[in-house]
């Protein structure tokens, strides 16, 4: 066990401690069987940025609601990124996050996409340090359960001129999280957009902002009303390559173990999870391509099954079995509708790191508290 990595640097949030806090029986009953992004702790951690200043007014208050003038940039011209994350609580009591550094780097590639202040790693990381130790008994302790961290900046300038914002704010807030499958990992039916795209090239696709969320909503809602979960898009330049879900990225597993995922070739989000899953499949002895696939290519490997396995993966779900595909010409089960074995193997290999139960070979774990 390594020691607590005490950042100096979290001690330079002022913490202005909540007056109201939950009561404790309270937020013993959201701990019990939270639900995803519903509750929130009881502060959040805060950085503003100006031209002048620079980084400054680095604090811990009260979580509550942002007082934003009706000019404030972002309302009207998207500009905002946000990253997500988990805090695992591990059987002796202590609390680590994972791969932290790679949520802080990808936010400081978003920032620099959308034309928005870089946040410094470090201030990054002392951000969620100082969050949840002033909320460290938010962190739960059931089985896959875990403090999800959302860190966030917007374009906080009053002005409706178009160029990028001379101010900014960063906060992270904090919502305990359970299994996102209640009653065990459950395979779920995707809906292959052939009208709609995500994300083109030269666009935004691979920085992580709301832009790119408010563009999946409409399809995403479309294949909701058929039945199905969540969309996987193709490129939008030809239609033709398999890119990702709304939120996760995809992989393909074929009989032979060899395991392929798109390459992050600009209008994909750079997964966390990807890339860990890309290592571990590795160790496992997996051969592993980041190439594209054509969705023609799918469809004729679900069809004569030299494709067994495909899985979405992401930090809120980890990986989540695909059991179905469809669309408007096809309609293919995936495993039959099941949770594949080099799915499963994965994903408990991912989580044993993640809660502790596994050798943290790679030295993925930060600990926090
Ligand atoms: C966040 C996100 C993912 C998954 O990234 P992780 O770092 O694994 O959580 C995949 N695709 C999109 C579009 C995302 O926004």
């Amino acid at each position: 066990m390594s020691t607590v990595a005490s950042s100096p640097s979290a001690d330079l949030f002022e913490v202005h401690a909540s007056t109201t806090p939950v009561p404790d029986d309270e937020r013993a009953q959201h701990l019990a069987a939270p639900r995803f992004g519903t509750v929130f702790t009881d502060h959040m951690s805060r950085i503003s940025f100006s031209q002048e200043r620079g980084w400054h007014s680095r604090r811990v208050e009260p979580y509550g609601p942002l007082q934003l003038a009706p000019a404030t940039s972002v309302l009207h011209y998207g500009q905002e990124i946000f990253e997500g994350l988990k805090a695992y609580r591990h059987a002796d009591g202590s609390v680590w996050t994972f791969r932290p550094q790679a949520n802080a780097a990808r936010f400081a590639r978003s920032a620099h996409r959308l034309a928005l202040p870089e946040l410094p790693e470090e201030d990054f990381l002392a951000s969620i340090e100082a969050l949840v130790r002033a909320d460290a008994a938010w962190v739960p302790t059931g089985e896959e359960t875990s403090l999800y961290l959302r860190p966030f900046m917007y374009a906080s300038e009053s002005f409706l001129g178009v160029r990028p914002s001379l101010e900014a704010e960063y906060l992270v807030i904090a919502s305990p999280v359970g299994p996102y499958f209640s009653g065990g990992v459950r395979p779920v039916a995707i809906w292959v957009d052939q009208e709609f795209h995500r994300a083109g090239a030269g666009g935004t696709g691979a920085a992580k902002c709301g832009g790119n969320y408010a563009a999946s909503l409409l399809p995403q809602q479309r294949a909701y009303d058929k039945g199905f979960e969540q969309v996987c898009f193709l490129d939008a330049s030809t239609n033709t390559y398999l890119e990702e879900l709304g939120g996760m990225n995809i992989f393909v597993v074929h009989a032979d173990g060899s395991v392929v995922t798109p390459p992050v070739s600009g209008s994909i989000l750079e997964g966390v999870t990807r890339s860990s899953i890309l290592q571990l499949l590795t160790d496992a002895g997996h051969e592993v391509s980041q190439r594209q696939v054509t969705l023609a290519e799918l469809r004729a490997g679900l069809a004569d099954a030299s494709i067994t396995e495909v899985f979405a993966c992401g930090t809120a779900a980890v990986i989540t079995p695909i059991g179905r595909l469809a669309s408007d010409d096809f309609d293919l089960t995936v495993a039959d509708g099941a949770a594949g074995p080099v799915t499963t193997r994965t994903r408990a290999e991912l989580t044993d790191i993640q809660y502790g139960r596994a050798t943290d070979r790679h030295g993925w774990l930060h600990r926090l508290l």
